[in-house]
């Protein structure tokens, strides 16, 4: 039996449910197909996690192979080239590589061609999950509450003995994808902070768990405490599979050996993920438009300017432009840092969310389809289970509660590093005196806000007092 193993966001050889089914029937040949569409610090990331993918399968004489092109026509060709008897892939939920699943299975079956699909990216798949009524849940508390009671994900599988076909089918080469910058080259700072691939992320984890699991629940809120897991992109990637994560916490609560709370807490956030996954599964649509319809008729700004501004990091305030600078220098932003800058671009410049959402798409190495619009929709109030609308950040606030001390700022904005930290949140209200011995010329080295906070604040509120009249008319 030779099975065509299809790699897909499951780049890993641990529990990795295709792999391990397609290994026990006999040889196996896997193929990657280059993905249209993602974003430059995921390519960067896509790459060096192939190299390692394409290293650990050598080590069994297997040679994973690399094609470009509609994924029902490699495949076929593939088939038909090897004689495979079988093609199996983990399963992925955006709508396209929904799409894609389906016209290869449909194609493979006109063939007969055997193919099996197989859950790997998720505890729980998205259709096992209704509410009372049968229909999706639409906010997350009740969602994971039924989950967490029918939970039961299985063990992880070990790695499997693999066994190369003798004949090698052609494949393109992963250098000549270019998929690393070169002209220029700025992925020097995201080259520095990661370590895409398998073992990069069990070594994350395990770095996780040994040093900051404990402290996950009180400090995950601080961006310069680096306590959370930052598996954000090997997950994205599936270089770990969230099986994993769930049986070793709950080994790990069983024997005492970490706080529970703190080990919950964690896995609340693994389900905001699976719930993100769910969304998008459910309702396809909430890439490209809001989820809450009312949001279709807000008063969104055009102003490339204020865009421009954010995006470089040039806003005048502080702990925005610091997030921004650590994006684009890392491909990675804080949690709690990502969501002041969305709700700053949604609504203190009024801009619509996907304009925020593209932006991180093409600069985060974690850029994930479900995470990104899930997150960005709930910012911007349009989202399932949204923040209230009139919750609007204010990013001066935001940094002195969660930036005390200034070293996330100091770090990412340095031309502020030598100022008070009283004012390090706000250097606009700083005297003439202070701000020179900080060695900051507002204007000049430091932007003035780009718009003035209260003014904004109600300008939103304003807008979306307006959108709600709009909607009862449509
Ligand atoms: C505007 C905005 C855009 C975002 N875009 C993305 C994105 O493109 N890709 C992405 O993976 N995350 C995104 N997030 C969610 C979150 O910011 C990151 O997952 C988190 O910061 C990653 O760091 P970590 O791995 O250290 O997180 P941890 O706190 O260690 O969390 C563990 C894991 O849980 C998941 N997770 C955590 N928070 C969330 C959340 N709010 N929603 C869904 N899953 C979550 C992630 O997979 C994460 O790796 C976004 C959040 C906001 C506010």
């Amino acid at each position: 039996m030779k099975s065509i193993v299809w790699f897909r966001e499951d780049l890993r050889l641990l529990d990795n449910a295709a792999l391990t089914f397609a290994a026990a029937q006999g040889d196996i040949i896997p193929l990657f197909i280059y993905p249209e569409s993602l974003g430059g610090a995921s390519y960067w990331w896509l790459h060096k996690s192939l190299e390692s993918l394409q290293l650990d399968l050598a080590k069994s004489g297997v040679e994973l192979i690399f094609r470009t092109g509609d994924c029902v026509q490699i495949i076929e060709d593939l088939v038909v080239e090897t004689n495979a008897n079988n093609v199996v892939w983990n399963r992925v939920y955006s709508p396209s590589g929904i799409a894609d699943g389906k016209r290869v299975k449909s194609a493979l079956n006109a063939k007969k061609v055997g193919q099996r699909s197989f859950s790997g990216q998720l505890l729980i798949e998205p259709d096992a999950v209704k509410n009372k009524q049968g229909l999706p849940f639409k906010v997350f508390t009740p969602f994971w509450r039924h989950c967490k009671q029918v939970l039961a994900p299985e063990r992880p599988l070990d790695v499997p003995e693999l066994t190369p076909i003798i004949e090698k089918p052609a494949s393109e080469k992963l250098a000549e994808w270019g998929l690393i910058p070169s002209t220029p080259d700025w992925s020097q700072g995201i080259n520095d902070r990661w370590q895409p691939g398998e073992l990069g992320a069990s070594e994350r984890w395990e770095t996780f768990l040994d040093e900051s699991i404990d402290e996950y629940q009180q400090g995950r809120d601080f961006p310069s405490k680096p306590v959370t897991s930052y598996l954000s992109p090997h997950l994205v990637f599936g270089e770990i599979s969230p099986r994993v994560l769930w049986h070793d916490l709950h080994d790990r609560i069983a024997l005492g050996t970490v706080d529970a709370d703190n080990a919950n807490k964690f896995l609340s956030e693994i389900g905001w993920r699976e719930y993100s996954r769910y969304l998008l599964f459910h309702f396809p649509h909430i890439t490209e438009s809001s989820f809450n319809k009312k949001f279709e008729c807000f008063p969104w700004q055009n102003n490339d300017q204020l865009l421009q501004a954010w995006q470089q990091g040039n806003t005048g305030y502080p702990i925005i432009d610091a997030g921004m600078r650590e994006l684009w220098q890392t491909g990675y932003m804080h949690n709690r840092v990502r969501m002041i800058v969305a709700s700053f671009l949604t609504k203190h410049c009024l801009i619509h969310w996907s304009k925020g959402m593209d932006w991180f798409w093409d600069t985060l190495v974690d850029a994930d389809i479900a995470n990104n619009t899930a997150s960005w929709q709930w910012i911007a109030g349009s989202g399932a289970d949204a923040a209230p609308y009139f919750r609007i950040f204010n990013p001066i606030l935001q940094g002195e509660k969660f930036d005390k001390e200034g070293g996330y700022v100091k770090k990412w904005v340095p031309e502020l590093a030598l100022l008070d930290s009283k004012y390090l949140h706000k250097p606009w209200e700083a005297s003439p005196e202070i701000l020179e011995q900080a060695e900051v010329e507002l204007g000049l080295n430091y932007s003035y806000p780009i718009v003035d906070h209260k003014e904004a604040r109600l300008r939103a509120l304003a807008a979306y007092s307006q959108s709600k009249e709009l909607s009862k008319f449509n």
